[in-house]
């Protein structure tokens, strides 16, 4: 019996690392999945390997932060599939690091508005249909959504992802009665592309590299953890044998939290 068989999910980033991952997972699992991304070549690669394994998706191209590309993205799986059980409100960037005197308020609104207004477009839009029958929401965090970062510059980033946490809590407590669980999940240093879009993103305003904290993952000897093993808190998380888990913030990441 595979674990998500007969329900539907929506994944927003689908189309690279942590959310294409998971989209891959749940397919396999027996989900119908909605894989939305901002790029169309990253949203076409996934479906691409979602259906070539003989699994079933939709593919989106959307962006988190605008209203009308969210209504429209939830129209489009009602219209498909009719129903919806798992939300994955995932897409997020990293931005501009910069000292806060030095960022710019066009950056600062960038990533407030990709990581945190998108999860809550994305979360509002769903409602309805989520309602429905209950279900899961989860939503991608960071270790920084918890503590503060080793080094500065990123404090749009951890603004952003501190209020996923609070979202996350707030949103369990209110949903509760609907019988849909809300959970938001923390990494720490994952191998995607994250880091590259950070540095292009700086390199444009002649700024040094942002400098990633050492990579000193206790648990792999300084590695990062990969998208696959954040697929399956993931997974686990959307299952049934997660039924009793809300309003949780996990930690995945081989203990570096602890270090710094
Ligand atoms: P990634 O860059 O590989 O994937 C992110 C995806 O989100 C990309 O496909 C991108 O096109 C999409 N995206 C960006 N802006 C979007 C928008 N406005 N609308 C729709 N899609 C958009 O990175 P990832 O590491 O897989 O990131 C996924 C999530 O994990 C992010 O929320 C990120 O903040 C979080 N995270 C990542 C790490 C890490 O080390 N990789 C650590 C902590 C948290």
């Amino acid at each position: 019996m595979q674990e998500l068989e007969g329900k539907v999910a929506l994944i927003t980033g689908a189309g690279s690392g942590i959310g294409q991952a998971t989209a891959l997972c749940f397919a396999q699992q027996g989900a119908r999945v909605a894989v939305l991304d901002l790029s169309d070549d990253n949203v076409k690669q996934t479906v691409e390997q979602i259906t070539q394994k003989g699994g079933q998706a939709l593919g989106i191209v959307a962006d988190v932060s605008q209203v009308s590309d969210m209504q429209q993205a939830i129209e489009q799986i009602q219209r498909q599939w009719d129903r919806l059980d798992v939300v994955f409100a995932n897409a997020g960037i990293n931005g501009v690091w910069a000292p806060i005197d030095e960022i710019e308020p066009e950056e600062w609104d960038q990533t407030i508005n990709i990581n945190l207004r998108g999860t809550f477009l994305t979360v509002k839009y769903a409602l309805p249909l989520l309602k429905v029958a209950g279900g899961a929401i989860l939503i991608t965090s960071s270790v920084n959504g918890t503590r503060t970062f080793s080094n500065t510059g990123a404090t749009a980033y951890s603004c952003s992802k501190a209020a996923q946490v609070a979202f996350a809590k707030m949103t369990a407590l209110e949903l509760a009665k609907y019988r849909i669980r809300v959970n938001v999940i923390c990494p720490g240093a994952i191998d995607t592309h994250i880091d590259q879009s950070t540095q292009q993103r700086n390199l444009e305003r002649e700024q040094e590299p942002v400098v990633f904290p050492e990579g000193k993952t206790p648990l792999t000897d300084g590695a990062p953890g990969n998208a696959e093993q954040v697929a399956q808190l993931a997974l686990f998380l959307a299952s049934d044998r997660a039924s009793h888990i809300t309003g949780t913030p996990i930690w995945i990441d081989g203990a570096e939290s602890l270090i710094k």
